[in-house]
């Protein structure tokens, strides 16, 4: 583990992300940021309608230069997903592909997207054997064969916990891209690996099998979808961070953008609708303001007492 406490960890490098690094960079927080900008939501769009911005802007060359701000200012920015979260006393500990730290604050700014895999039968089984949340769902497939599909982080670690749930976990990765640590995990590990990925989910009440895209079948009564990274509401949900009572599918803030749980915040597309760089940012700059302050407190707290 990594031996210095950060003061504010952030979980994503979209604008809400990078925005909350900026600030609470500049009020003399140590700031870690982690999150890939290939994987905002922003990184493929063309925006017009963003303050400052003449003409139309490529949002992957947007993203570029607000990486580049946040680490100018101090930000130190990795590209790796984090896996999981948990509070310890009033710190909180955070595991990511490759290491694990202590942090007085978090920021989640994860955005929203919780990509399909857009193949028949999806849909139609989605809650009778198709899943999106190996954290909330594997309790139901105890000693049941399953199967991950993705090629990230959450795919892979989503397999490894299942060890512990089902009698045999596969995952279908046709291009696996992992950090190195995840990846001896992964081939130490009893999951069974297949260079392939899913054509059709196939099943009469539930899911049966899958068809895979190398021709072949895989017989089964659950397979998880995880593509990409692990989706903000997971690790909140873990921890106990509160949700918006009408969607359920946003984290609840107040006008600081903290949860109910002291020390996290949260920013953008996750906090919920307009989902838009301006409204992202500006979550991000409020999140990051006041993680910092509460941050600095804790430990001119820690340093008195110590
Ligand atoms: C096609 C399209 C066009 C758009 N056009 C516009 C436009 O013209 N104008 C406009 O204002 N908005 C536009 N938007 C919306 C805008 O992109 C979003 O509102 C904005 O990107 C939200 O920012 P965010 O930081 O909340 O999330 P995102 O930008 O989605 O960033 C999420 C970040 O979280 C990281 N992450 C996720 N999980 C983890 C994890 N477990 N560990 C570490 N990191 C993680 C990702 O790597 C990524 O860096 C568009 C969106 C789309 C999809």
């Amino acid at each position: 583990m990594s031996e210095n406490i950060i003061d504010v960890l952030i979980v994503g490098a979209g604008p809400a992300g990078l925005q909350a690094a900026v600030h609470a960079v500049r009020k003399k927080a140590g700031v870690k940021v982690f999150g890939r900008i290939e994987a905002s939501s922003l990184y493929e769009a063309h925006v017009e309608n963003y303050l400052c911005v003449s003409g139309v802007s490529a949002g992957a060359d947007l993203l570029a230069v607000a990486r580049e701000q946040a680490r100018s200012f101090g930000a130190d920015i990795i590209n790796e997903d984090i896996l999981s979260l948990e509070q310890k006393d009033n710190l909180f500990f955070v595991r990511t592909e490759s290491d694990e730290f202590l942090t007085r604050s978090v920021i989640l700014a994860t955005g929203t997207s919780r990509k399909k895999l857009r193949v028949a039968g999806e849909k139609e089984f989605a809650g009778r054997g198709v899943s999106y949340c190996v954290d909330c769902d594997a309790n139901f497939f105890r000693q049941a064969r399953v199967a991950v599909v993705g090629n990230g982080s959450a795919a892979a670690d989503g397999a490894l916990t299942l060890l512990n749930y089902a009698s045999e976990v596969f995952l279908l990765a046709d291009k696996l891209d992992l950090a190195p640590d995840l990846a001896t995990k992964l081939a130490a590990s009893a999951v069974q690996v297949k260079e392939t990925t899913v054509k059709e989910i196939v099943g009469k009440n539930a899911v049966e099998s899958l068809l895979l895209t190398d021709g072949s079948k895989l017989e089964l009564e659950g397979v998880f979808i995880e593509l990409g990274a692990k989706g903000a509401l997971e690790l909140a949900v873990n921890i106990g961070v509160g949700l918006d009572m009408e969607t359920m599918s946003h984290i609840e803030t107040n006008k600081q953008m903290e949860t109910n749980i002291q020390g996290i915040y949260a920013a953008g597309d996750i906090v919920g609708p307009p989902y838009q760089m301006a409204k992202a940012v500006g979550d991000g700059c409020v999140a990051g303001w006041y993680a910092a302050n509460y941050a600095n407190k804790l430990r001119r707290q820690e340093e008195a007492g110590s």
